[in-house]
């Protein structure tokens, strides 16, 4: 598979939940027209505080939810237009590693079983066999092998998401889908976690949608980035661009609340705007821009019209900001 080619392509994804009593039914949108996607080998990170809909769109982009509208396509083709027989390829295709290796691993079940768990679902080879791929699986996200008849309260929280990786990676899948894996690990485990994925990732080619609210964890393994807001896209772009030169108000803010990694980065961010408030909530967001309560560059334009993702003037055709006034956006204010 070709470096550029893209593996995994959502297109205007909507998702609504039913919210409110009996009397007052109302439906909060957590992913609203989201598109974005994924080159083959490499990492998209997606940001934003809880609740914008990270991890609604990490069940969206595996199939476990499926789109009120907008597409999902996956190596080309529409899983969401219902077919099993395709819907069958992006489950083996995409896989999600969850946040808690403690809840998402089976208590009752051995390593064995659990990792074998999607090869006999899948009806992939002979006992033996999956016992050997099994093997072939711990060694490769760092456990061994003479381990694979214990259960998992026998392992670390570090272990458990390497089990959950190794099981992840039983069908061979083109796309890893990780919803905050490394958040209810000790800080000393996340680096170790967060490497092992750059490093399957080197020696498998699989891409990978690294879902986190920790900007610095994001900076250290993405390719590009997508900084989410109350469901909607804000910004899209390659990681040391954003990170290093952000084009919207809402991505300046998340960095300012984020240790910068050199010296002349801490100059810079020390006079950048600090995010203030909690963010709206979802059943009833704002009119038109739904980051203008809190952002210090709002206009009348803003509170009614909604932006789009579009180029900045001046910026190359890599990047995306959803501003009316991205170009107004200083990013060395003086
Ligand atoms: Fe702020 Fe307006 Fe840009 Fe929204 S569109 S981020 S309110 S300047």
């Amino acid at each position: 598979m070709a470096e550029s080619e893209v593996v995994l392509a959502a297109t205007d994804l909507v998702r609504t939940f039913p919210t409110g009593s009996a009397l007052s039914r109302s439906r909060v949108s957590a992913v609203d027209g989201v598109s974005l996607d994924l080159q083959a080998g490499q990492t998209l990170g997606v940001v934003g505080e809880s609740g914008c809909g990270k991890s609604t769109l990490a069940r969206l982009l595996v199939g476990l939810e499926r789109p009120d509208s907008g597409t999902l396509r996956y190596r080309g083709t529409d899983v969401t237009a219902g077919r099993s027989r395709d819907r069958k390829l992006l489950r083996q295709g995409v896989q999600l590693i969850f946040q808690d290796p403690y809840t998402s691993l089976d208590p009752r079940m051995t390593v064995l079983e659990l990792v074998a768990e999607p090869l006999a679902a899948s009806r992939t080879g002979r006992p033996a066999q999956r016992r050997d791929r099994v093997a072939e699986l711990l060694d490769l996200v760092g456990l061994d092998a003479d381990m694979m008849a214990r259960f998992p309260h026998q392992f670390s929280g570090g272990q458990r998401q390497r089990i959950g990786i190794a099981r992840a990676l039983a069908l061979d899948p083109d796309v890893l889908v990780c919803d905050e894996p490394v958040s209810a690990l000790d800080v000393s485990v996340q680096a170790q976690v967060v490497n092992l994925l750059g490093d399957l990732q080197r020696r498998l080619g699989v891409a990978i949608l690294f879902i986190a609210h920790d900007l610095a964890v994001v900076r250290h393994i993405a390719d590009r980035v997508a900084v989410m807001y109350l469901g909607r896209v804000a910004e899209l772009g390659p990681t040391e661009e954003i990170y290093s030169r952000p084009r919207h108000p809402y991505t300046q803010a998340l960095l300012s609340a984020t240790p910068p990694a050199t010296r002349a980065e801490r100059g810079k961010l020390s006079r950048r705007r600090a995010l203030t408030g909690e963010p709206p909530s979802p059943v009833d967001p704002p009119a038109g821009c739904r980051f203008h309560p809190r952002c210090w560059l709002a206009t009348d334009e803003c509170r009614t019209v909604v932006p789009v993702l579009r180029v900045p003037e001046g910026d190359h055709d890599h990047r995306r900001s959803a501003c009316h006034h991205a170009e107004q956006l200083d990013p060395l204010p003086a």
